[in-house]
């Protein structure tokens, strides 16, 4: 590890120890591991996914199950079904207001799954959307590339 690495990864730790604390969850080492994960993952995991990581690290399969769902209870991190009734987690986007959650594609050949952080609602389908109290999922369907290339359907 080199020492620029080093730096970023101590600045990190601290960021989340000071978003856990301003949350009022305490920052143990299991929260701050499953919270360096799920900022450093570019799709939502599940805890099967985040056990194989964590794990290894020496951290037990229900402690990650406890840790995802206190993280997740203080609206620290997002759970979503994603139409496969597995639950996934993942950090909240720092640059969207607290809460608001992006859609996501999945892909219904492979399960794969893709987050659209760049996609917004326009100023006219916000509109049209003022009738809904409140979404807890945008989910898009159907095939990525390479289910597309091999022919499935
Ligand atoms: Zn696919
Ligand atoms: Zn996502």
């Amino acid at each position: 590890m080199n020492k620029k690495t080093q730096k970023v990864k101590v600045d990190e730790i601290a960021e989340i120890r000071e978003l856990l604390r301003e949350y009022g969850v305490r920052a143990t080492p299991a929260r701050i591991t499953v919270m360096q994960e799920l900022r450093a993952a570019n799709s939502p995991l599940s805890h099967s996914d985040l056990a194989e990581k964590l794990v290894p690290l020496g951290f037990d399969r229900a402690t990650v199950f406890r840790n995802l769902n206190d993280l997740a209870d203080a609206e620290l991190i997002s759970r979503a079904e994603l139409g496969d009734h597995v639950w996934r987690f993942e950090a909240f986007d720092p640059d969207r207001p607290a809460g608001e959650k992006h859609p996501h594609f999945v892909c219904e050949a492979c399960g794969n799954i893709t987050c659209m952080e760049k996609l917004e609602f326009t100023p006219v389908s916000k509109r049209m959307t003022r009738a809904i109290g409140h979404i807890t999922e945008i989910l898009i369907k159907g095939l990525c590339n390479d289910c597309k290339a091999a022919g499935a359907v």
